[in-house]
């Protein structure tokens, strides 16, 4: 099918007409999923990590294998002759391997079951939507593991490395996913269900004489393949690496048996749909060494392999210093930090691994490794990594090189088209110098990392693909370097599969074996119904075989939207779809709103992706004076309920404004200021909720509530009280204590000051002072967490002085109020400016609220402000603390950080820990996920399901298993959340230092729960 260059819609209504009667046959025939033909699951399933954009019809999310076999069943049905389906798994293809305009369907939203796990004989059973991490950490607990290890094992899924026959670090000791798959149970264009393994002839024999089906079509294609089988040989390159496109070597064995579960492994779903997979797992390494060899140039450290490879390891990977250099915003620099810049004169790198099942053996590689460097004679550093949260973060690095690659600045970014190129190791060097010659020709940038064992190198060019210029290169450069590849005997696609590049088989493979994968592809789909257009047609048509400049590219999209706003909503644009946001680890910040969901709208692609159309819709129909004309703010959604917008709107609903993808993505995509700033523009249009308001307004009213707190709470909890709560969408609110955190502190003789008066405190008392900037919801709804920092500060002789309580606007921010929230900034800032000149430290307490001031008050005020509160952790850190015994010297405290903390400063974990230890106390860090509360978003009526179901995946197992006096959280938030869901109170860690430095030996919330039961009784549900 050729994809052709459609217009683009202004407005993407639902699916075709041709599709809806499909869908309506679907559902009579029992189909248990969820369809979907909106706009918004269309545009979000209409992107992977390529440069294309394809929109699909229809998007099907199947619940099991029994309802992928009745899309096919259906789809065979005479009416549907038209029907084509295309699987897809979790939408990390490099080159469109899942992106098409038939109908899509995915398996990453429910079929992700791990069915069955056999140690004893070294198999399991799953569903094709099982990430691989998952299953990882699964066979963990057996000592197994799955070996095939890609950069995106987070969120691949097994079909989908199925599907491109996938590998990565490691292969040339592992190979590849076929390696691996025994059987598959799939459906097939025909109707037919069947199960594909390994059959040797006389199964075949036998089989065929049954009617077998499955051995009839082993049979047949073994007939077809024979008299090729020594050209096979000769042409399909010896390299552990992908060759997607029907397995011809290793599917077919000279004594007549036949891998049929081969030929579908790298079929990239274009011979049929898979419901299950049974693969072989093996013993997990138990000794494993990561040596770091640093070069001065990168041709140094790509000769160096072949002496390197002499050692034996299991992985050597390359990575050069462009993207060293941008690894040093990574959230993970921090720890290997001293391995790079220990060696400053190292500008690129060899991660060299060894892996063993002992420790004498991994030594004998490690002085083999020696012998090695010493002859080579190339290296200039050479670190051996001892911890392994050291060498599994250096892995992380490299796993994420291809994002850090996309932060870099500018228009044009780094793309994949010939980004998985691979040729015989031996050929690796000659063949960089000719590609790297090629592209600095073009004056182009690139970063270049990967697998230099098995000559797979990636690069990306940085291109502009709004600019019709830099597109149009697309196709030079690939064709330029076909021919380099096919003279170093390589390959276009060394490990991502093919996708749209198929148009470059025939230049591989010759007319003859062209032909052959003809014949494989007209025996399973003669009709040309599975992922057409990608590898080749059934009858061998090469003119129905997509071309790389013939699928709409995602910069023609882009091109629409004014530049203007490309610049102003950058962070949107700049998203590449390489999906770490769909992280489906509950312990990972990222992204609370698609793990609870398994929803891509509601991921942070999913929300980029989104605006972008709605930038681009924007741009076509109106600008905002426009629009402003035709609309005013009292208008409700119902009237105009085709705009675009409201799709938008409700993606950024579900979103919880934890910020994780403000760092964890690899390109900041911030999703919260995006939406930030869209309410802002959607609310010009339609009415805002009076809900939003109250919100917004939270922070100036906390200090009235908290004088009438005794009503004001009593009022929340009357049936009148809660019947309007409700009404206005809040399933609960929290209590406010007329006895606030400001008010004991004052009582405890703490100077509470205005910016002018603090600045002109008298030189002795100055020396001494350290300034606090109160938040409303420590100091009005858990008190005794401002009056224990200011004990803690007296305990360290320093004298506390609390800045007035003033609204910091993080509501006002999260609701769109951008006007308002800027004004406030702009007081805060001017304040700070004011303090800062006392040259004394300024700390904030919750950890959301103290780092907005150094994230989006910058973005707001005029003029740069560089004063800004420090975290706690990060301030008391630096003090030289006592040593001291007391009664809680006994307790194991353990510790649960804020998700915005731990991913906005990923020291938190290590600075409490050090603290801690430092005073005499023995404390745990939990790094897990967000606890589902993030400000109001867990009080809201339609989230409540999602924030109890965040807690219990995340929390509740860490919270519930250690004592409740032993229990500590950063965030007002998460204390909140446990009161409400584990019915007891956690600490800050303040208070607990506090008590401990301070002359009590027992501070008093650690006798008990919860020393404040009504804010319990309130807020529970
Ligand atoms: C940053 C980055 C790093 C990467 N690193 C690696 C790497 O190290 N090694 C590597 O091999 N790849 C790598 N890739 C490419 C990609 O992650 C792999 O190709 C991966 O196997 C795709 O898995 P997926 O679940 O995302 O599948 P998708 O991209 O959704 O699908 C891949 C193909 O499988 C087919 N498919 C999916 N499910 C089924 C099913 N149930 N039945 C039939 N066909 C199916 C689809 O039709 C499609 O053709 C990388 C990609 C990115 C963005
Ligand atoms: S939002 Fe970030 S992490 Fe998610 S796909 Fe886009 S760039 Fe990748
Ligand atoms: S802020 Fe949190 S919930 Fe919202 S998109 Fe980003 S990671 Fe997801």
């Amino acid at each position: 099918m050729l994809l052709g260059k459609e217009t683009i819609p202004k407005s993407l209504a639902g699916a075709p007409a041709a599709h809806a009667a499909f869908v309506e046959a679907l559902r009579d025939a029992g189909f248990q999923g969820e369809i979907a033909d909106d706009a918004a699951t269309r545009i979000t399933f209409a992107t992977d990590n390529s440069i294309y954009q394809v929109l699909p019809p229809v998007v099907l999310f199947p619940r099991d294998g029994a309802d992928i076999h009745r899309i096919v069943e259906v789809s065979v049905r005479e009416a549907f002759a038209g029907i084509a389906l295309t699987a897809r798994g979790g939408g990390t293809g490099t080159n469109g391997q899942s992106l098409a305009t038939t109908i899509v369907v995915d398996t990453s939203r429910h079929m992700n079951r791990i069915l069955d796990v056999d140690p004893a004989s070294g198999r399991v059973t799953v569903e094709p939507g099982v990430v691989l991490a998952q299953l990882n950490q699964r066979l963990a607990a057996d000592g197994l593991f799955f070996p095939p290890m890609i950069s995106t094992a987070t969120r691949a899924t097994l079909g989908g490395m199925i599907g491109t026959d996938a590998c990565g670090k490691g292969s040339r000791r592992y190979g590849r996913t076929h390696d691996y798959v025994e059987s598959l149970e799939v459906s097939l264009a025909s109707g037919e269900a069947l199960t594909l393994q390994s059959l040797d002839a006389n199964a075949i024999e036998r089989g065929v004489a049954a009617g077998d089906p499955a051995a009839q079509l082993a049979h047949e294609l073994r007939a077809a393949v024979a008299p090729y089988r020594d050209l096979v040989t000769q042409t399909f390159p010896d390299m552990p690496r992908s060759l997607t496109g029907y397995n011809l070597r290793d599917a077919f064995d000279d004594d007549g048996s036949v891998h049929l579960q081969r030929l579908f492994t790298g079929a990239e779903g274009t011979l049929g749909l898979i419901r299950q997979a049974t693969l072989r797992v093996i013993p997990k390494p138990t000794a494993r060494r990561l040596a770091v060899i640093g070069y001065t140039t990168f041709e140094a450290a790509l000769a160096d392999a072949r002496a390197l490879l002499t050692t034996e390891p299991s992985a050597i990977e390359t990575i050069d210093d462009r993207i060293l250099a941008l690894a040093q915003q990574d959230p993970g620099w921090h720890r290997v930090r001293h391995v790079i810049e220990g060696a400053p004169q190292a500008r690129v790198i060899n991660l060299v691994e060894y892996e063993e099942a002992s420790e004498s053996e991994v030594a004998t590689r490690i002085n083999g490794l020696d012998a090695a460097l010493e002859s080579s004679g190339r290296a200039v550093s050479d670190y051996r990594v001892d911890d392994a949260t050291v060498a599994a973060e250096l892995w992380a690095i490299r796993a994420r090189s291809v994002g850090l690659l996309a932060r870099q600045p500018g228009a044009r970014k780094p793309i994949p088209f010939i980004e998985d190129t691979v040729v015989p190791p031996d050929q690796l060097p000659e063949y960089i110098a000719e590609l790297r010659a090629l592209l600095d020709g073009y004056g182009i940038e690139y970063g270049m990392f990967g697998h230099v064992d098995v000559g797979c190198l990636h690069v990306r060019p940085a291109l502009d693909m709004t600019d019709a210029a830099d597109a149009a290169l697309i196709r030079e450069i690939t064709d330029k370097v076909v021919v380099l590849l096919k003279r170093h005997r390589g390959l276009l696609w060394g490990e991502h599969g093919k996708g749209f590049r198929g148009e470059y088989t025939r230049d591989f493979f010759g007319e003859t074996l062209y032909s052959l994968l003809t014949t494989v592809k007209r025996r399973f789909d003669p009709h040309n119904r599975m992922n057409p257009g990608k590898i080749v047609a059934p009858d061998g048509d090469p003119m129905r075989i997509d071309r790389i400049d013939a699928v709409p590219l995602r910069g023609e999209h882009d091109r629409q939207i004014d530049p203007a706003q490309r610049d102003r909503w950058s962070k949107a644009i700049d998203c590449n779809g390489n999906g770490v946001c769909f992280d489906w680890d509950a312990r990972q910040a990222i992204c609370p709103s698609y793990k609870i969901t398994r929803d891509r709208i509601h991921s942070p692609k999913g929300r980029a992706g989104l605006v972008r159309e709605w930038l681009r819709q924007g741009a076509a129909d109106a600008n905002e004076t426009a629009v402003a004309a035709t609309c005013t703010p009292r208008r409700r959604r119902a009237a105009v309920p085709t705009d675009f917008s409201h799709a938008v709107y409700d993606a950024m609903q579900g979103c919880l404004a934890c910020k994780a993808c403000a760092t964890q993505c690899p390109v900041h995509v911030d999703i919260p200021d995006q939406r930030s700033r869209f309410l802002e523009v959607y609310h010009r249009r339609y009415r805002r909720p009076l809900r939003d308001r109250l919100a917004g307004a939270l922070e100036h009213l906390a200090p009235v509530a908290a004088e009438l707190a005794p009503l004001v709470n009593a009022w929340l909890a009357s049936r009148p009280g809660r019947a309007l709560t409700h009404r206005l969408g809040f399933a609960d609110l929290p209590a406010f204590y007329r006895d606030h955190g400001l008010r004991r502190a004052r009582r405890a003789g703490v100077r509470v000051l205005d910016g002018t008066s603090a600045a002109c405190l008298p030189g002795e008392v100055r020396q001494r002072v350290v300034f606090i900037t109160p938040d409303a919801f420590t100091t009005y709804f858990d008190p005794s967490v401002l009056p224990a920092l200011c004990r803690l500060l007296e305990a360290l002789a320093l004298t506390p002085v609390i800045l007035s309580y003033k609204p910091s606007g993080k509501a006002l921010h999260v609701h769109g109020f951008r006007r308002a929230f800027a004004k406030l900034a702009q007081a805060h800032a001017w304040r700070l400016e004011a303090i800062a000149a006392s040259r004394r430290p300024i700390v904030g307490i919750d950890p959301s609220t103290a780092l907005m001031y150094g994230d989006e008050y910058p973005r707001s005020v005029a003029g740069d402000i560089w004063s800004r509160p420090q975290l706690l952790s990060t301030w008391l850190a630096t003090l030289s603390l006592p040593q001291r015994r007391s009664a809680l010297s006994q307790r194991q405290f353990r510790l649960i950080l804020h998700c915005t903390e731990r991913t906005a400063n990923p020291a938190a974990a290590d600075e409490w820990r050090e603290i801690f230890e430092r005073v005499g106390l023995s404390l745990d860090v939990v790094e897990t996920g967000c606890c589902g509360m993030a400000g109001i978003y867990g009080h809201q009526s339609e989230h409540l399901a999602h924030s109890r179901g965040l807690y219990d995946m995340a929390w509740r197992d860490a919270v519930e298993a250690v004592p409740a006096q032993n229990l500590l959280a950063t965030g007002y938030s998460c204390r909140s959340q446990i009161a409400r869901q584990s019915d007891r109170r956690a600490a800050h860690p303040v208070e607990v230092l506090a008590a401990h430095l301070s002359a009590n030996d027992e501070h008093e919330n650690t006798k008990g729960v919860a020393r404040d039961p009504e804010i319990i009784s309130t807020a529970r549900t």
